[in-house]
């Protein structure tokens, strides 16, 4: 006979195999998390193999780069310009991030959506201009409880994506993931649902087989934590995860980070 460990170890490899699909952890800072902080919590998450993505803000960022580069994290800014320079007051050039050594790029949250009223057509230019220059975009989308609560979702969702990577090849689409973040979801601690969550990526997804003629990984968006990080994560059409407040507390975002290699 098998003993007990044996075969829980067998399971547990068919398991794997199958399953195996390793999500993408994002964390965005926003506007949290001095050097001396963003130091102290790299020192905790240690050296890591997963895929993971920090979007730390300016300074911390450029002070803690190589920090971030040592331990296999990868990151970059949390907005840029469309142009390399010029008179822009308080804005940051691809240039400027690509001396740091950044990999991804946030494009579109729904706080510069709202806030610093950034429109479709800015971030068409950001897109473009992010992918044209080697960087990998992360996308935000997503729809405000009106349009949730209206059934209006899908036409806001469906207008993003249209608007915002218009003009790209099949080659620069490459380079582009979407986070999709209901607006509603974003530091609430309530979480869309799990039904929510597939029925909108799986209609993303089959939008994006319309109209790109394939898909692209969807990270989901809006209270994640480390508890409900494993039945998201499970969803197959969910591609990984952007994550606000839980990515400010290494531990939470360590278990997410373990969560992202065995789901
Ligand atoms: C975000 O702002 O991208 C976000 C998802 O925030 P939170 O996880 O705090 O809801």
């Amino acid at each position: 006979y098998m003993n007990i460990t044996s075969l829980d170890q067998m399971i547990h490899d068919t398991v794997a195999k199958y399953l195996k699909k390793q999500l993408i952890v994002a964390g965005n800072w926003k506007m949290n998390m001095t050097v001396q902080e963003g130091m102290n919590f790299l020192e905790k998450i240690g050296n890591t193999d997963a895929n993971v993505i920090i979007f730390p803000p300016y300074t911390t960022l450029a002070l803690l780069a190589g920090e971030m580069r040592k331990r296999g994290i990868h990151y970059g800014p949390q907005n840029f310009h469309f142009l390399d320079k010029g008179a822009y007051t308080g804005e940051i050039s691809i240039p400027m991030i690509r001396e740091l050594g950044c990999g991804f790029l946030l494009a579109g949250h729904s706080e510069r959506r709202q806030y610093y009223n950034e429109t479709d057509d800015i971030l068409q230019k950001k897109v473009v201009k992010g992918v044209s220059s080697g960087f990998q975009v992360v996308l935000c989308i997503g729809e405000n409880l009106e349009e949730r609560k209206s059934g209006k979702w899908r036409n806001r969702l469906a207008e993003q994506m249209i608007l915002d990577l218009k003009d790209l090849g099949h080659h620069e689409l490459d380079s582009v993931l979407i986070a999709y973040e209901p607006v509603w979801a974003i530091g609430t601690g309530v979480s869309a649902s799990i039904e929510e969550i597939e029925e909108t990526h799986c209609f993303l997804k089959a939008f994006m087989r319309k109209i790109f003629g394939r898909e692209l990984p969807i990270l989901y968006g809006g209270s994640v934590n480390e508890n409900n990080a494993l039945k998201i994560g499970a969803c197959s059409v969910v591609d990984g995860f952007l994550i606000g407040g839980a990515s400010l507390d290494p531990d939470k975002f360590l278990k997410i980070i373990e969560i992202s290699k065995r789901v």
